[in-house]
């Protein structure tokens, strides 16, 4: 499957033409353009060509246009200029104001040079942030208020996440009616090649370029600095770049540049500002039938023709960048996503947005290089992940699995460092929710409703006010009245007899049932299950699940030791189970918690136990080896080893642990070997089916291998001695 990168904003390809002038560079004319000899001249003449070019193409034929590393070097630069000028300023008597102003939308680089270079100089400025409106402009009213009290303002001249482009003629002219003496920095890195310039008419004092963002190599980029505008070089030593800027030129990287402001110059190599937002609005089209939920979050008239930022309304930007990846669509989260939490974007949270659309942001960007056979398979690729993402709205998560042939299961609900479980059974159209996590109510209702299933019960292992809230809000999503009992258990219940004897409530679910153990209840355990959760033994209980057996003598049902599949004790630990049968006949139980326990969502009973008995005994070795966050990692596989692997193992079962809705989107083979489809969301309900081979070799991958190596440890943890994670995932597997 052919990439489809759609990331331009974060750097884009190298332009053909762009490498070809880099490897003449490199190999032909390779001298050091300081020497005066004719391999130094030739080197010097590409030099001097790429700096015209860059003259004509930023209009700047007055000032200072010089080579650096790229635009973070370039907004340091331009920083310490300012603050030297400043200081000298102020020491001279003159007042110059006291504030650093800044758009609350800049890129990071801005505002944390700000803050380095006003505490190394000592400069004792104060930072300020300018608000920015909902369409992700300036607030020219705030600007004018704070103007005549600025030294410095930064602004950029388009969005990086959304693409706005900025009011500059209305920011001149603020700064101009304010009489405003603040020298005045424009990011212009995503500006090139998409936005006319015309630096040397206008007041701006310094603007940052990066040439990756523009088809140039990664370590190239440009400064423009006004004629008469304060400078001081961040880097001194041999002089070059007229002792603006030492140390040896990057001449491959200029002569690379300079074929892509050739390329600018001439014109037809790239395509104008109306083509390109011609394709902006076709990729539009194709997103809001693919998804009919979403919302843009920039408005078309004040953005970038090559930028779309969205969101769609019930899925996280982690759930649909996962799907686009796996889609091989290459695109970016609006916000900083880790593994367990997305952070909400700072840019669109300034714009004052609604939080699932600057946490479910979406950044989708192009260059200006694309044409019209590119712009028809991205909008192809939308909308096979417009199906995809439709069909999973339609209950895939919770499809009967294909690995253990079962038509009942488990799905783990993860959401802020909690889970919570959705047993259910196709055979029965019924489903319980237990500990479902806040937040997750509308994706919970969907699935639901998608799977055709009927929500029997709404459980919590706690009975505190947070447990009754967030049943409530799942009830009300899920459209069911609001009355249940305890722990959300039905007003109506029948009872099942433990192994030790206890009669229980309980619930069938198919030909299953779901019994509640009440910690106060519990057996020997329960006392010790208090202390470590901190409750008195009341407000929690447990839930196990499993086959009951009828007692025809007594005429009552039974559900032995030996019967039990999983438990589902939430935060208070699994200690709540001791007693309830012999512990031999308890060890395969599968413990679901409700955070994380040593790394991982659920384990076999007897693994929970060794490990709160080593936690116990602090002398005790972890039984995993630790990666280098301190975490038990699991046995990792590089991607080079995995042929020869899967020949020494021809038995060995390749694991696919992407959620169902990414392998619908591109399905993995790997060597000729078509994974099997088991998501990390459904491992609980198969540890049991892959403990019963505990010896043959599992390879689990996934997009970028976090996953997986959370599986495999998991699979470890519980007693499986042959678990492996590929390590980098798909991504790094490619050849395969
Ligand atoms: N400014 C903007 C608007 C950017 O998008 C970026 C890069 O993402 C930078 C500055 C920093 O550029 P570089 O990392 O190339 O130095």
């Amino acid at each position: 499957m052919q990439d489809i990168y759609l990331d331009a904003n974060a750097t884009s390809p190298v332009l053909p033409a762009a490498i070809d002038a880099a490897i003449d560079a490199m190999a032909s004319c390779f001298g050091n353009p300081s020497s005066s000899h004719a391999g130094g001249l030739r080197a010097r003449r590409i030099l001097d060509s790429a700096r015209e070019r860059a003259r004509r193409v930023l209009g700047a034929p007055f000032g200072r246009v010089l080579f650096n590393s790229g635009a973070t070097e370039g907004i340091q630069t331009a920083v310490l200029s300012a603050l030297c000028a400043l200081r000298e300023r102020r020491l001279a008597g003159e007042a110059c104001g006291e504030l650093l102003l800044y758009g609350a939308t800049e890129h990071k680089a801005v505002p944390e040079s700000l803050a380095h270079w006003n505490r190394v100089l000592g400069a004792g400025l104060a930072l300020q942030a300018i608000p920015v409106g909902a369409d992700g402009r300036h607030d020219l009213a705030a600007l004018r208020e704070l103007a005549p009290r600025a030294a410095m303002v930064c602004t950029m001249a388009a969005n990086n996440e959304t693409g706005a482009v900025s009011d500059l003629d209305g920011i001149a002219r603020v700064l101009e009616e304010s009489g405003s003496r603040a020298l005045w920095m424009v990011d212009c890195v995503q500006a090139l090649g998409k936005l006319p310039l015309a630096l040397s008419a206008g007041r701006i004092d310094y603007a940052p370029f990066s040439g990756h963002k523009l088809h140039a190599p990664k370590g190239i980029g440009m400064l423009y600095v006004r004629e008469g505008a304060p400078f001081t070089p961040l880097l001194t030593g041999g002089g070059q770049e007229a002792a603006q800027r030492s140390g040896t030129e990057n001449m491959a990287g200029i002569a690379a540049l300079g074929a892509v402001l050739a390329a600018l110059e001439e014109g037809s190599t790239f395509r104008s500002h109306a083509a390109m937002a011609a394709m902006r609005a076709r990729l539009v089209q194709a997103l809001r039938k693919a998804f009919p939920g979403i919302v843009f979050n920039t408005p078309d008239e004040h953005a970038l023709p090559t930028t779309l930022n969205f969101a769609v309304a019930g899925m996280q930007s982690r759930d649909l960048l996962d799907l686009f990846d796996a889609a091989g669509v290459r695109v970016s989260a609006g916000s900083a996503c880790s593994a367990a939490k997305a952070a909400p974007s700072y840019v669109l949270e300034a714009m004052g947005l609604p939080p699932w659309r600057s946490s479910g942001a979406v950044r989708l960007s192009f260059g200006p290089l694309a044409d019209d056979a590119f712009i028809d398979a991205a909008c192809a690729r939308i909308r096979r992940c417009g199906q995809v993402a439709q069909a999973a709205a339609h209950g895939a998560a919770l499809a009967p699995s294909s690995l253990s042939g079962q038509r009942h299961g488990v799905l783990q609900l993860s959401g802020e460092g909690r889970h919570g479980w959705l047993l259910f059974d196709h055979d029965a159209g019924a489903c319980v929710a237990i500990d479902a996590p806040a937040g997750q109510e509308a994706r919970i209702a969907g699935l639901v409703r998608g799977a055709g299933l009927r929500v029997a019960a709404v459980l919590g292992t706690a009975d505190d006010a947070a447990g009754r809230a967030g049943r409530a809000a799942l009830r009300a999503a899920l459209g069911l009245d609001a009355s249940a009992g305890p722990f959300g258990w039905p007003e109506e219940s029948a009872a099942v007899a433990l192994a030790d004897g206890r009669r229980v409530p309980c619930i069938a679910l198919g030909a299953q049932v779901l019994a509640r153990v009440d910690r106060g209840d519990a057996g020997p355990g329960a006392a010790q299950a208090a202390g470590i959760d901190g409750s008195a033994g009341t407000g929690r209980t447990c839930y196990l699940l499993g086959s009951a057996q009828r007692d025809v003598d007594a005429g009552k049902d039974r559900l032995p030791a030996a019967a039990l599949r999983m438990a589902f004790v939430g935060l208070g630990g699994a200690a709540a189970l001791d007693g309830i049968g012999p512990a031999r006949a308890m060890d395969g139980v599968i413990v679901c918690h409700g955070a994380d326990a040593g790394g991982s969502a659920c384990t076999r009973l007897a693994a929970a136990a060794a490990s709160a008995a080593s936690a116990a005994a602090p002398d005790c070795r972890p039984a995993a080896a630790e990666g280098a966050t301190g975490d038990p990692a699991p046995p990792a596989l590089q991607p080079v080893d995995l042929a020869a692997f899967l020949a020494r193992h021809g038995d060995a079962l390749l694991i696919d642990v992407r959620e169902a809705i990414e392998s619908e989107a591109g399905a993995a083979t790997l060597y000729g070997r078509r994974a099997s489809a088991l998501p990390l969301s459904r491992l609980a309900e198969h540890l049991h089916h892959l403990l019963a081979a505990p010896q043959r070799p599992l390879v689990l991958f996934c997009r970028s291998g976090n996953r997986s190596a959370r599986a495999a440890l998991c699979l470890q943890r519980a007693g499986h001695a042959n678990a492996w994670t590929l390590v980098g995932g798909i991504a790094l597997a490619d050849d395969c």
